[in-house]
């Protein structure tokens, strides 16, 4: 019998070795081929697209030689647990050599889709690794290529992808870059995205769309909240996602913040009176200590009442509240502005920030919505947090309504209010004004 169950074993460990890197537990070249195909298989069936991000560490030869092998070691699967944080669940992150990883992005509609990822990789860079009592830096240096825009095959995509990172690592590391067609252009020129953005905030290149917030019962629109556009001549429409972190690393998100807040509220103000508008605050903005007078100035300006601004906040932003964050909150409710807590339950949401904070509304992460016909836990969970909102007298947003199913089941359990692709997508002002003059009839003159 034991014998039969150490061969048993054996096997099994075998085949785990066929398929795994044994110093980091993620995939090895042998699988991510396999997974590639897969997912390249079942990409041509849909018309979703396959990211294929290659990531190098930048510097990881120098902590070998210096720090020794066994720090060297260590580094790895430190970075190796950090990427797979920040992967979704049908992504396979794997190591292909000394400090090389690569990963595959299944299913996504957009290249945005891919530029995020590749923020939140070097985001999760940011942090020193820790190793004994040292204090590691390292950076990572990513290089894009998407199936089918970039290539035609499995073997081609991950040329493709090299390349870009040939590119990135020449350039100096600490980056990502997608695959360039050479098509008469000069090759892969270098995508300088904090140089780029700065110019687009000076220059007055972004824009904002507007997505309406819907009453619960009858879906009339009772808001609207507004997301930042930057819509880039080569590049085409670059995710809020991506450029919001950048503005912050580069000093100008108080710019960029300040000219959407009173974007925003000026465009408002021509909205009918019931009708408010929301909008996101960064967490560097939360910071800032000037945000108050910023969202003064804004009213002031604009003319809009108070008590139709709502200000959305991440919970990622509260992680260790500071007294400015908390003195920051008193001041905006003294104002009279509303505050929501966005995202909630996505991250390390903590009941605390609903009981230490004056939230006037919790919009409930769209991944509970999403999941709400496949999963019977997300419906107890949303429940919960109407209840929760009941209890403590804040209304709830649902975020990420696409269809009619999720639209009937909150409906159903009461949610007092819904955003989402099914009730409208983001548009332009200018759509939005002409459904409000179709509908309502508009203050001002166009
Ligand atoms: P958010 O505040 O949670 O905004 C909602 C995001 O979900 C928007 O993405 C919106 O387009 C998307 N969305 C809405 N309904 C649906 C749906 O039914 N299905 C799906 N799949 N998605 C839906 P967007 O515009 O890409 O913005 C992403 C995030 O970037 C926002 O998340 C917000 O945190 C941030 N952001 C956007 N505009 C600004 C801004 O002006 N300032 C700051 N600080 N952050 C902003
Ligand atoms: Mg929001
Ligand atoms: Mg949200």
């Amino acid at each position: 019998m034991s014998d039969v169950t150490n061969i048993r074993e054996a096997e099994a460990r075998a085949a785990y070795l066929a398929e795994h890197d044994p110093l980091t537990g993620l995939s090895n070249r042998n699988r991510l081929t396999v997974k590639l195909a897969e997912v390249i298989a079942a990409s041509s069936r849909s018309d979703a697209k396959v990211g294929l991000l290659l990531l190098d560490l930048d510097g990881f030869k120098q902590v070998n030689d210096q720090h020794g092998h066994v720090a060297g070691d260590e580094l790895l699967r430190v970075a190796a647990r950090r990427m797979s944080g920040h992967v979704r669940s049908g992504d396979t992150v794997a190591r292909t050599g000394g400090d090389e990883f690569c990963i595959i992005q299944a299913g996504i509609q957009q290249p945005n889709g891919a530029f995020a990822l590749a923020e939140r990789l070097l985001r999760a860079f940011e942090k020193p690794i820790v190793i004994g009592k040292m204090r590691i830096f390292i950076s990572a240096s990513i290089g894009i290529a998407l199936y089918p825009d970039d290539a035609a095959g499995e073997e081609e995509l991950y040329h493709s992808a090299d390349m870009a990172l040939y590119a990135v690592k020449r350039s100096g590391g600490g980056g990502y870059l997608r695959f360039d067609h050479p098509a008469g252009k000069p090759a892969w020129p270098q995508w300088d995205i904090e140089k780029e953005l700065r110019g687009a905030i000076l220059r007055g290149d972004l824009s904002l769309a507007y997505q309406p917030l819907c009453g619960g019962v009858d879906s009339a629109v009772v808001g609207y909240e507004a997301l930042a556009r930057w819509n880039h001549p080569e590049r085409g429409e670059i995710s809020p996602d991506v450029f919001i972190p950048v503005a912050e690393r580069i000093g100008m998100i108080r710019k960029l913040g300040t000219w959407i807040l009173e974007t925003a509220c000026r465009d408002a103000v021509m909205w009918p009176e019931n009708v408010r508008v929301s909008v996101n605050i960064s967490s560097a903005q939360l910071e800032d200590g000037r945000l108050v007078e910023m969202v003064r100035q804004a009213l002031r300006v604009s003319g809009l009442a108070p008590e139709r601004l709502e200000l959305e906040i991440k919970e990622s932003a509260l992680i260790g509240a500071t007294e400015i964050i908390t003195e920051t909150f008193s001041a905006l409710k003294r104002i009279g502005v509303l505050l929501a807590l966005d995202d909630f339950g996505a991250g390390t949401s903590s009941m605390s920030s609903i009981q230490r904070m004056p939230f006037d509304r919790i919009k409930i992460d769209r991944s509970f919505v999403s999941s709400l016909a496949s999963d019977a836990r997300s419906v107890a969970i949303i429940r919960a947090i109407l209840a929760i909102g009941r209890e403590l007298n804040l209304s709830v947003t649902a975020e990420g309504v696409e269809d009619e199913s999720q639209l009937v089941a909150l409906r159903h359990m009461g949610c007092p209010e819904l955003q989402g692709f099914l009730l409208g997508r983001p548009e332009p002002l200018s759509k939005v004004n002409e459904i409000a003059k179709l509908t309502q009839g508009l203050k001002g003159t166009f």
